[in-house]
């Protein structure tokens, strides 16, 4: 391993903020209900946070190249405490030129004042959770919105002067309808966003929804639904001038997220906030989930920094290997050489020759990608070099 070259690249920037106005039924997301004296608390913590990595970290270090606000709900937060956050960012960090900042917003919490605002203060980039444009399917995730909400936010972002708009949307959905899906991948390109999510939904155990699916209340949406809403998605978005870029991602030209690719690449990033995850230095780690805890450790001028743990060679090859795939393009061989001054090919020669057997992968201009069989396979996939 002596060859073995950490990745000097700028860093990704992660903020929580930890509050909603209402939790949605199929969320497991660290969030909290929105009090303003609890988000007053909570500001005064993350300024302490930034301050403490602002004198630990390197110049080299803090080089940003993407900070993304997300959570739970940040537009929960007045604009002028979002602006705050950026602020302090821009004075313990360097946030580079043409720096991506990204700020979450939740259709229900925004209004063309506050949205004006934050652009003024330097947001660039918007992620709106849309979700569903059927008002019914709204319902049963509990969301906070109405579609014509949702609608009215993304055209109020446009005359605030965002010119950088991802749409976050969910299918799989218990009573969605293929036609559903296509009403709302209709609707969705109908406001020309430069970036569109979309996510199968995760039952997540405990979760009201969850529940009301295993005691029969609700029918869970059938695999094969599911898979032909994806499938429709690739062909419906690729028509409409959107590059399928990852699993669960697409972007117009040149509007990939700049952010989530460091995550994909296995990049360093330094998270703030309670819950907020890093991976700085060889170390994963977290900070405090509760709110209490975090407030506290910070307070008490100690590290909010709950558990974490040092990732050796032989790991971080792994990870590049199924992060990387997870982009359409693949894992970029000669970049996994330099890195770690091995041939991905040798370090993984059987799993490899197994799923090129089975059709799940393939090399391609000197990336090793998933095929279309692979593709909605993707996590057997991903298995194999865990
Ligand atoms: S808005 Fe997002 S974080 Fe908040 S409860 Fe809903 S899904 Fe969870």
């Amino acid at each position: 391993m002596n060859g073995y070259k950490p990745d000097r690249m700028p860093r990704a920037l992660y903020i929580h903020v930890p509050f909603c106005l209402k939790k949605c039924h199929y969320c497991d997301f660290v969030s909290y209900p929105f009090k303003a004296g609890d988000a007053e608390a909570y500001l005064g913590a993350l300024f302490r946070e930034m301050r403490s990595y602002g004198s630990a970290l390197s110049g080299e270090e803090k080089r940003i190249s993407s900070l993304y606000i997300g959570g739970g709900t940040p537009t929960c937060l007045p604009a002028a405490g979002l602006s705050a956050i950026l602020e302090n960012a821009a004075l313990h960090f360097n946030l580079l030129p043409g720096c991506e900042i990204t700020v979450e917003a939740n259709p229900g919490t925004v209004d063309p004042g506050g949205l004006r605002e934050l652009k003024r203060a330097g947001f660039n980039r918007l992620s709106l959770g849309i979700q569903s444009f059927q008002d019914r399917l709204l319902r049963v995730l509990g969301r906070v919105h109405s579609a014509r909400e949702a609608v009215c936010a993304a055209r109020q972002a446009r005359e605030a002067g965002f010119t950088n708009l991802n749409l976050d949307f969910i299918f799989g959905v218990p009573g969605q309808t293929s036609g559903d899906w296509l009403e709302t991948l209709t609707k969705a390109v109908e406001l020309f966003p430069e970036h569109i999510a979309l996510y199968g939904l995760q039952l997540e155990a405990g979760t009201p929804l969850e529940r009301s699916v295993a005691g029969g209340a609700v029918k869970a949406c059938s695999e094969d639904l599911e898979l032909s809403m994806y499938l429709t998605a690739i062909e419906f978005l690729a028509a409409h001038g959107y590059i399928h870029y990852e699993i669960s991602n697409f972007a117009r030209p040149g509007r990939q997220s700049v952010h989530n690719l460091g995550y994909w690449l296995n990049r360093p990033y330094l998270g703030l906030g309670p819950a907020a995850h890093s991976y700085l230095r060889g170390r994963r780690f977290h900070n405090y989930s509760s709110l209490k805890s975090y407030l506290e450790k910070v307070g008490l001028g100690e590290d909010p920094v709950e558990a974490g743990e040092h990732i050796p060679v032989g790991r971080e090859m792994s990870e590049t290997m199924f992060l990387g795939l997870r982009l359409i393009k693949g894992v970029d061989l000669g970049r996994f050489r330099r890195r770690f001054d091995r041939r991905a090919e040798v370090v993984y020669r059987e799993e490899i020759a197994r799923l090129e057997q089975n059709g799940l992968i393939k090399v391609a201009a000197g990336y090793l990608q998933l095929t279309k069989k692979g593709l909605p396979l993707a996590n057997a996939v991903f298995r194999e070099f865990v």
